[in-house]
């Protein structure tokens, strides 16, 4: 029984991890899509909301699971028994900092291996910060997340201009 873990900060997620953790899923027994809680990035979703948009995404797919994580990589992988890693590869940049991390992973656990799936060549261009700021201008992401992601966001946005508004306006009053 090989198990993979898909670990990213999915934030949030889109049809380019979709798609890797489904073709991940034809490979492995078990594919437990790993929420990074903390990574040194500016989130627009807490982990416990990114979570809840992975886990709708894979509904119906008894083989995918869904579980948040902090700390190292590896490490998790040896407490939930994973024996492989398994990223997504986009342009030619994604292979130099994938391929570092694999071999500072690879010194830190030789036990696991890590396994690279080339996006579908209609999600080369997506990334979650393209995502972001597309919707975060009010564009239209339809083709990029499932609906659950686009209501997600629309909601998350709305609530942030109207949080904007009320600061601007207290500035002006203060
Ligand atoms: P990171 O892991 O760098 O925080 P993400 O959380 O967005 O980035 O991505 C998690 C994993 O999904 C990474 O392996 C990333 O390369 C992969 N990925 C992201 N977007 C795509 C895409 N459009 N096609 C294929 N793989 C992707």
């Amino acid at each position: 029984m090989v198990k993979a873990i898909f670990p990213g900060s999915f934030d949030p997620i889109h049809y380019g991890h979709i798609d890797i953790a489904l073709r991940a899923a034809q490979l492995f027994n078990e594919v437990i899509v790993a929420v990074y809680d903390r990574p040194l990035k500016n989130l627009i979703f807490s982990p416990e909301e990114r979570i809840a948009l992975v886990e709708k995404s894979f509904e119906g797919h008894p083989s995918i699971k869904v579980m948040g994580y902090s700390g190292l990589t590896v490490d998790f992988c040896h407490r939930v028994g994973a024996q492989v890693v398994v990223r997504g590869l986009r342009v030619f940049s994604d292979f130099e900092s994938e391929f570092r991390m694999a071999l500072a992973n690879h010194r830190l656990a030789p036990d696991v291996e890590m396994v690279m799936l080339i996006t579908n060549e209609e999600h080369t261009f997506l990334s979650s910060t393209t995502v972001r700021e597309i919707a975060s201008l009010g564009g239209d992401v339809t083709t990029m997340v499932p609906p659950h992601v686009n209501e997600a966001l629309k909601a998350r946005f709305a609530q942030m201009s109207e949080t904007q508004q009320m600061n601007h306006m207290k500035s002006l009053r203060d």
